[in-house]
């Protein structure tokens, strides 16, 4: 059979080696200028991978859990070591290349592909599915590279477009979703479901920065903290929690540990920083008896000379107005209002998507177009931090290419 698979990212070259090696004829259409462009950024360059404890899913959450239930970790682990890659073990379940590179997971699976005949067309973004079936494109033409003085190769501009059309028997669809539009997600791409009946659950950012009431993180920017967060809403309830690093910046709050909210996140919360293990090196310390003790061989403006920064200790020096019960009470309880999520540019994942319900978890083929298939991030699934994006990815996208 003749397959067409619309975007070259983790869950498109998982389908595209799946479908190779059911012997299928199989070409990859990618928009960008090359093959998995954004699996070489993730993990910051290291590749999480996959995460090998249990599943942590947004959206449909059980449309994911039965999507791993046909196609569960060791046999996404055994595909990748397969393609050459072997995994190693990181805290939480977090599992890597054994490079430590996420370039080399790249170089493994593209080297997959070509030696199992897989045709890959870069600089080609579909534009329209026709049932039956021709995905219609539009291929960049470029000018020629320069070579300048200095030997540096300068890629040549965009000079213009032509159409181009594929005809198949299966289309798979991994065009990924809105965030991180550098890396050729920019959202437009949902049309090619939508325009064939698919529905949208609305997007929005996961995985990005809290934007926050600038004057609550005055003078912190660029401080690194390990703390304990809650996100409550404007009536206190509590919507989330996460565990670790936290980064301040000029307009808020980003880092795993704040990012792991923002899917929850909407102006009028109020994100609590629990600093008990940033300052005094306990979670659970009694702050308040702790300070009491310093205050005993050291001045007010020395308590905290050693355990906090100095731009942290001004910043808490500030705000508890000389009182050392509010300082303690900071410190268990540094509250932050937020006025909102930075938007796709700077976020990881989407939250939202096509909807599940019209697609078979256990084939991926689309419940309306027989033939028709969706994997990755264009479906309305998104994990939490640690490895688990990639792995829904790589999970959804080999069952996608198991085309009998
Ligand atoms: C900076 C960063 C770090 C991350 N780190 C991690 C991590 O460590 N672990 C983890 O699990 N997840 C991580 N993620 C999330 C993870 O990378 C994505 O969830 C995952 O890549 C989604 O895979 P996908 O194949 O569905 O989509 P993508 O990888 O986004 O691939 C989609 C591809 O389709 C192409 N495309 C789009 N539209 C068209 C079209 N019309 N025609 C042709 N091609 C098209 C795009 O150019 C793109 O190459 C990170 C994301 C970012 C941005």
């Amino acid at each position: 059979m003749r397959v067409v698979i619309i975007g070259g990212g983790a869950a498109g070259m998982a389908a595209a080696i799946a479908a190779a090696r059911r012997g299928h004829r199989v070409t990859v259409l990618e928009r960008g200028r090359k093959m998995l462009k954004k699996l070489g950024v993730t993990g910051n360059g290291r590749g999480n991978l996959l995460n090998c404890g249990p599943g942590q899913y947004f959206g449909d959450t059980a449309f994911a859990a039965k999507t791993l239930e046909h196609m569960p970790y060791e046999r996404i682990a055994a595909f990748l070591e397969d393609a050459g890659i072997p995994l190693v073990h990181e805290d939480e379940g977090r599992m890597y290349p054994s490079s430590y590179l996420a370039a080399s997971a790249v170089d493994a699976l593209k080297w997959q592909a070509d030696r199992l005949g897989v045709e890959t067309v870069v600089n080609t973004r579909a534009v329209r599915i026709e049932k039956g079936f021709r995905v219609h494109a539009l291929r960049t033409v470029y000018a020629p590279d320069i070579t300048l003085k200095s030997g540096r190769v300068k890629p040549g501009e965009a000079i213009g477009e032509e159409t181009v059309c594929f005809d198949c028997d299966r289309v798979i669809v991994t065009v990924g979703g809105a965030a991180a539009p550098v890396h050729g997600t920019d959202g437009t791409s949902y049309g090619l479901l939508t325009d064939l009946g698919h529905s949208m659950v609305p997007v929005h950012p996961a995985l990005s920065a809290l934007l926050t009431d600038q004057k609550a993180v005055e003078g912190l920017s660029g401080q690194r903290v390990r703390a304990k967060l809650t996100l409550c809403d404007a009536c206190g309830k509590q919507l989330h929690q996460s565990e670790g690093e936290a980064l301040f910046a000029e307009d808020g709050v980003s880092g795993i540990a704040a990012m792991a909210l923002s899917r929850f996140a909407s102006e009028g919360c109020v994100l609590h920083m629990d600093l008990r293990t940033a300052v005094t090196g306990k979670p659970d310390m009694d702050v308040l008896a702790w300070l009491r003790q310093r205050a005993e061989t050291r001045d007010r403006r020395m308590l905290l000379l050693g355990a906090a920064s100095p731009a942290l200790t001004a910043a808490l020096m500030r705000r508890s107005g000389g009182s050392l019960e509010t300082l303690a009470q900071l410190i268990a309880d540094f509250a932050v209002p937020v006025t909102g999520v930075r938007g796709f540019e700077s976020a990881q994942v989407t939250a939202g998507g096509v909807k599940t319900a019209e697609f078979d978890p256990a084939t991926m083929q689309s419940r309306l177009i027989p033939g028709l298939y969706a994997a990755g991030e264009v479906l309305d699934v998104d994990g939490a931090c640690g490895g688990f994006n990639l792995m829904f990815a790589f999970a959804s996208g080999l069952l996608a290419g198991s085309i009998e």
